[in-house]
């Protein structure tokens, strides 16, 4: 990033657009897609993936478990869709049957979009999105579907292809290790052949005109370059590491943090196994302590930035992230950080038990060099 801005009307200005177009589809297990990048923050995602493939007041199906699915559902709402919920218990995924069941129930095909956030950031929850696919099948709706992939694309395992993904939704700042202010999205070929289509109201959001400036090689309106050099370097590096490979090490780092929470005694917010987070780990604290003091603590005495429990999960959960630009060093600091500031918030954990466990895990599962 730390290089000059530059003319973005100029004749080389293409081939840096070109670069991280071309390179975006991969990450998500794409060959088809159509990918956007917008100066924006990933929530400005939700909104231009549904203005711009589905018409005005049309109904959506979407659990809530968690508070990005809340803020994907309340978007909707506020853009004037009728959204139909299904509420399930924070900590749970997305409950395929129920969605199936819901699809099946609907024979007009009123239901224009499932929306579904593939790792919920407030519960550390990583959904099935194939088989809320298989489920959209089975019930042979023709649904769109949405995938909130913000703290989950560039990090774990995603199949836009395979899982009949239409719109694939992110930003810069997780998965791809960057600063905030890139929204990413990724489009299927249904959504780009209805695109002229929608009559939804569409301005700065409207990917017509990014489509059709993007394929010169050029951004409609001022792109942030730095942020595109930095998206550019960022493929790079996943591109050298493998997507295989980034995937394998997120499972790693993130299965060693989950060997600590269990050796403090704690428990995740996470209901089962099979759902936890790759990126993000949700940690309850004991019944009557505050996980508000354990965060305080870890800001202001050790210098710790940790996750915050967001809405009905206020105080009941601290979360740990590891997604992105993250290796066994630097997260047996932030165990340690958790120990220190879970003892000093009063909550009696045995001295250096989370750190001896991650690191033990580690050390069975290092790959040599
Ligand atoms: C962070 C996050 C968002 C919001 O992204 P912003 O870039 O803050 O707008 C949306 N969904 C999920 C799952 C997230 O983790």
């Amino acid at each position: 990033m730390y290089r000059a801005q530059e003319d973005h009307r100029s004749a080389s200005f293409p081939a840096l657009t070109r670069s991280v177009l071309d390179r975006l589809p991969a990450i998500v297990g794409s060959t088809t897609a159509t990918p956007f990048v917008f100066a924006s923050s990933g929530s400005a995602m939700w909104e231009t993936a549904l203005i711009n493939s589905v018409q005005p007041g049309g109904l959506l199906l979407a659990p809530r478990y968690g508070q990005f699915s809340h803020l994907f559902i309340t978007t909707a709402e506020k853009l004037g869709y009728r959204v139909q919920v299904l509420d399930v218990p924070w900590g749970e995924g997305a409950p395929a049957d129920a969605i199936e069941a819901a699809l099946r129930g609907d024979h007009a095909h009123e239901i224009q979009g499932v929306l579904l956030v593939h790792n919920e950031t407030a519960t550390g929850v990583t959904t099935d999105v194939g088989a809320v696919r298989a489920a959209i099948d089975r019930a042979s709706h023709p649904a769109l579907l949405f995938v909130d992939g913000v703290s989950s694309i560039a990090s774990l395992d995603f199949q836009m292809d395979a899982w009949g993904v239409d719109c694939a939704i992110t930003g810069s700042q997780k998965g791809f290790m960057m600063p905030a202010g890139l929204g990413i999205l990724y489009c299927s070929g249904r959504v780009m052949a209805g695109l002229d289509g929608i009559t939804m109201p569409r301005a700065y959001f409207d990917l017509r005109p990014m489509r059709d400036t993007n394929a010169q090689g050029y951004y409609p309106a001022t792109p942030p370059t730095t942020l595109l050099w930095a998206l550019d370097e960022a493929l790079t590096m996943l591109h050298e590491e493998g997507m295989s490979r980034v995937v394998a090490r997120h499972h790693r780092l993130a299965e060693g943090v989950r060997r600590a929470v269990h050796a403090w005694g704690l428990r995740l917010c996470a209901a089962h196994p099979s759902l936890y987070s790759d990126t993000v780990s949700a940690v309850l604290v004991p019944d009557g302590a505050d996980a508000r003091t354990v965060i305080d603590i870890a800001a202001r005495q050790w210098n710790l930035a940790l996750g915050s429990g967001l809405a009905q999960l206020a105080g009941k959960v601290f979360r740990i992230g590891h997604m992105g630009d993250v290796n066994e060093l630097m997260l047996a600091g932030a165990l340690s950080g958790v120990e220190l500031s879970l003892l000093d918030a009063g909550i009696d954990v045995p001295v250096g038990a989370g750190v001896a466990a991650a690191t033990t895990y580690w050390r069975e599962t290092a790959v040599r060099t």
